[in-house]
């Protein structure tokens, strides 16, 4: 399992920033170090464990790019069109018989090899056929013209992909053009999942008049599970602190990480901080981020521990920053910032310095068609409908004080967030 010292998520201010938390994070986990064999069609969303060097060219053998006719340069018509009688027919999976001959032009389809000494295609729309059977060049076509030269994409030995790659599918496309058939990837990463609160029910079972579904569990399980964990489903802990120090406990040497949502401010019904610190060592761990400042990281037997908060729009949001970036960590894999694109804000906003904010916004196409977003119309950390009905955060900085309609703001969708 994934080791921590206990010292490793110590910090100074009482505030962390974002960007602070997760440079402590990348640079603190330790990557889980055992690989197994992944298939190509099982292997999409895995962590790749080693660099995989090109074992052949990329195309293999130089081919047409197009349907049409293959000549030599010394061959080219310049100046006028020229008329070439024809020799050989070579179809995509067939190999040319000879060299072509001087003074000639070959048939040839997309993808087929050149036959040998010939350099250049010409597009069947750009020839005719005269009278005679022979084909008429025009002149004007640059040497090597519609020509794939073998490795022209990737050279045998180039290093196509790294260790820490997070697999999509235009990998899994490039280890089977190799003629790979299955990858090194690190081991999905275990991940016990729990809720905490007494006004929680599971789905499926019975509701008092003050309890609410648990929701959270399974919105984190599902995201965990994008990326590529293996989810443990632990149910709901009460809110007390000895059976949550018992619960957590009990998981914490078959895990890389314990994740709990809920429980984590400073109420006194909050017995998250409490029950860590019994069974091992925690660094409350409040983030300079709206919504979701109660974060709480620990280590309990050496496995990492995130409580994140329990309203769920803060729960998604902290998610993202804090959850996403360990598990990254985790597995190895290369980090993969969040990257906001720039979008027209059409929404008056104000915000405290020092702290960053995200803004569930709806993006749609302004009347002078450039991308702009307006805000949903409510605030509220607990406001399900409004991570449904959005497509994105807006990311307001630290420095920020507050947004104008026409600025320009960084728009972050939820499909690139996880
Ligand atoms: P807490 O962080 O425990 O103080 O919870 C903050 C708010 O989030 C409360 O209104 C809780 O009822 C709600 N909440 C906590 N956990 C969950 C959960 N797993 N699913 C849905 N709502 C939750
Ligand atoms: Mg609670």
């Amino acid at each position: 399992m994934a080791q921590l010292s206990d010292d490793c998520f110590a910090f100074g201010g009482p505030m962390m920033s974002v960007d602070e938390a997760v440079d402590l994070i990348t640079a603190r986990v330790n990557a889980i170090a055992d690989l197994e064999t992944a298939a190509l069609v099982e292997a999409d969303g895995r962590v790749l464990a080693r660099d995989v060097a090109a074992p052949l060219p990329l195309p293999p053998f130089t081919n047409s790019a197009v349907d049409g006719y293959a000549v030599r340069n010394a061959d080219l018509p310049q100046g006028t069109e020229h008329a070439l009688p024809l020799d050989g027919r070579i179809q995509a999976g067939g190999l040319a018989q000879a060299p072509i001959k001087p003074g000639h032009t070959a048939r040839i389809f997309t993808g087929a090899p050149m036959p040998p000494g010939a350099e250049t295609v010409f597009m069947q729309e750009d020839v005719r056929i005269d009278d005679a059977g022979k084909i008429v060049l025009p002149p004007g076509l640059k040497p090597g013209a519609n020509v794939r030269p073998a490795g022209e994409d990737i050279p045998q030995g180039h290093i196509a992909l790294r260790a820490g790659q997070r697999l999509r599918p235009q990998h899994i496309a490039l280890a089977a053009a190799f003629g790979l058939t299955s990858f090194d990837v690190v081991r999905r990463i275990r991940v016990a999942v729990f809720s905490t609160g007494d006004e929680l029910a599971s789905p499926g079972e019975p509701r008092t008049a003050s309890q609410l579904f648990d929701s959270n569990r399974f919105m984190l399980m599902a995201m965990l599970r994008r990326l590529g964990c293996e989810v443990s489903d632990l149910g709901i802990l009460r809110d007390e602190r000895t059976s949550l120090a018992t619960g957590l406990k009990q998981v914490a040497g078959g895990h890389d990480l314990i994740l709990t949502t809920g429980g984590v401010s400073t109420g006194e019904e909050d017995h998250v901080k409490a029950a860590v610190e019994s069974i091992g060592s925690l660094v409350l761990w409040r983030m300079a981020i709206k919504p979701g400042r109660p974060v709480a990281m620990g280590i309990i037997d050496g496995t990492p521990l995130i409580g994140l908060p329990g309203n769920p729009v803060a729960s998604f949001v902290t998610f993202v920053h804090v959850v996403r970036p360990t598990v990254l960590a985790l597995a190895g894999a290369l980090p993969e910032p969040l990257l906001p694109v720039p979008v027209r804000a059409a929404f008056t906003y104000r915000k405290k310095e020092g702290r960053r904010e995200y803004v569930r916004v709806f993006l749609r196409k302004g009347q002078d068609g450039a991308l702009e977003v307006t805000k949903f119309p409510r605030e509220g950390a607990g406001l399900l409908s409004s991570l449904v009905e959005t497509a994105g955060l807006v990311e307001l900085g630290e420095t920020v004080m507050g947004v104008e309609p026409g600025q320009s703001v960084g728009f972050l969708s939820y499909a690139s967030l996880i």
